[in-house]
């Protein structure tokens, strides 16, 4: 038998379900795996003696003849879930030591299917950020290497502890959250699957709020059925979550195999930017043929308002982050920094507690609000992003998917893109489009690149149309047959 942390989230299941290995040990597998990573900084806090005991409510449970969906799978959970009980910092210094009473909502769907949290995984701060660099806990490394070349680079971000984690094996699979491309992107450059599903689909609540009106959860795995597996349990409709739709979660890997046969596949020109890798295209290029020979019709479309997507998205999201982050303050949570003037403690503790990025988004976004300001950049992106959401659903009128790269490079070395935002920003080209549609996205492992780096596309679907784009996903994957994975040189 293969390594116990070898197996996916799907064998994993099978597995325990015929009662092959325990919970136990698997969790213990893992904890030791996790626990020898520490050169990748991917979990900021291992929480074994949780592990431990749900692995053993989970070998009960199916001594029982009990087992939930998720029965024993050991998970990592992006620290930007709230979980009741466990410090949840989301990359910051100023939630020092923030426990919550509560558990997030989608976290406590996988527990409730039997799912078992291995600790939580390293983000950028507020989820702000494209490498995981701007976490106050240190960059995460990405497992992958350039051949012959030691060079650390980034995992992606925000959800970097998350991607490096599934990649390195440290995990069968983890939460993650998008709001600008945060799954799509570190799950491309680790040669991962992560889906940010449609807007509304996962419960908000408990998920440390970067900017409301696009955040969404959504899982990170190592394969399409994985993903649709976790997807399955993560979802469904929240009280508790004003924006949480209320229809019936389908059962998404029972359509995985349905194949793409039929499906109308929209490819938009305006993806083709200038100095994309030849790599990249020739990727795009592959994925076309691969998604025709399994019997999709592809379709050229032209999606004009695309250019203006990354500026409307770094107008709206820093501007619901300042109204976001005005909580934190010194006087509810966390950090404080003493004084005996309460603005000024107020001022102190902002200073002391966020970094650079976050100063930067908080202040490009309450400029954006700001009286005068209003009407030109928030009001105008308000309109520009519905005419990027009008042209969008135009153009799914007419097709079933549109296929593009997930990112337009392979994983890029820490510190090479921290001086200039414009250019970490640009990362994020071909994943805000969906956020700021609200439309479901997955990133597939592709390829790899010269360098032997991972290489990814992405899948976008209509709203609520989450198995069509498994569907193609699956398809991809199966003539991908991407099976590379890491050297560990970390352990
Ligand atoms: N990289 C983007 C940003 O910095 C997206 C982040 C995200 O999706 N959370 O805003």
């Amino acid at each position: 038998m293969s390594k116990l942390t070898d197996l996916t989230l799907a064998g994993l299941r099978d597995g325990l379900g015929k009662k092959e290995f325990s919970a136990r040990e698997v969790t213990d597998a893992y904890l030791e795996r996790a626990g020898q990573a520490g050169p990748l900084n991917a979990f900021v806090r291992i929480t074994d003696d949780i592990a431990r005991k749900q692995a053993e409510d989970s070998d009960a449970r199916i001594a029982r003849g009990d087992a939930r969906p998720l029965e024993g799978i050991p998970l990592g959970i992006k620290d930007l879930f709230c979980t009741k009980g466990v410090t949840t910092q989301a990359g910051s210094h100023i939630l020092d030591g923030f426990t919550p009473t509560y558990e997030s909502t989608v976290s406590q769907n996988l527990f409730d299917d039997g799912a078992v949290m291995l600790g939580k995984l390293n983000l950028d701060e507020f989820a702000m950020g494209s490498s995981n660099e701007t976490s106050y806990f240190g960059p995460v490394v990405n497992p992958w290497r350039r051949e012959g070349d030691e060079a650390k680079l980034t995992p992606g971000g925000s959800s970097g502890g998350s991607s490096a984690a599934v990649s390195a094996h440290l995990c069968a699979a983890a939460t993650a959250t998008d709001t600008g491309g945060s799954i799509r992107q570190p799950a491309s450059v680790t040669g991962t699957v992560g889906i940010k599903p449609t807007y509304g689909r996962c419960s908000r609540w408990g998920i440390v709020a970067f900017a409301s009106s696009l955040d969404q959860a959504g899982p990170i795995t190592r394969d399409v059925r994985d993903a649709a597996i976790m997807l399955k349990s993560m979802a469904g409709h929240d009280a508790k979550d004003s924006t949480s739709i209320d229809c019936p979660v389908p059962d998404y890997e029972a359509v995985l195999d349905q194949g793409v046969k039929g499906l109308k596949i929209g490819v938009p020109k305006e993806y083709r930017i200038d100095g994309m890798p030849v790599e990249i295209e020739a990727l795009w290029q592959q994925g076309i043929e691969w998604l025709k020979d399994a019997g999709a019709e592809i379709v050229d479309v032209s999606l004009p308002m695309t250019k203006y997507a990354l500026p409307v998205y770094y107008i709206v999201a820093p501007a619901e982050a300042s109204s976001n982050l005005a909580r934190y303050d010194g006087v509810k949570y966390g950090l404080r920094v003493e004084d005996d003037n309460i603005h000024e403690m107020y001022s102190k503790t902002r200073a002391a507690g966020f970094g650079a990025e976050v100063q930067r988004r908080i202040l490009i976004g309450t400029y954006v609000l700001s009286a005068g300001y209003y009407d030109a950049y928030y009001i105008r992106a308000q309109k520009v992003r519905k005419k990027i959401f009008d042209e969008l659903m135009g153009v799914l009128n007419g097709v079933d998917l549109l296929l593009t790269p997930s990112t337009p490079s392979a994983a890029f070395g820490l510190g090479e893109k921290t001086a200039d935002p414009i250019s970490m920003y640009l990362n994020d080209i071909f994943t805000v489009t969906a956020n700021l549609a609200g439309l479901p996205g997955i990133s597939v492992p592709a390829g790899l690149d010269a360098q032997q780096l991972p290489l990814g596309l992405q899948l976008i679907g209509r709203p609520f149309d989450e198995e069509t784009v498994f569907r193609g996903a699956k398809a991809l994957e199966d003539a991908a047959g991407f099976s590379a994975r890491p050297g560990e040189w970390w352990s």
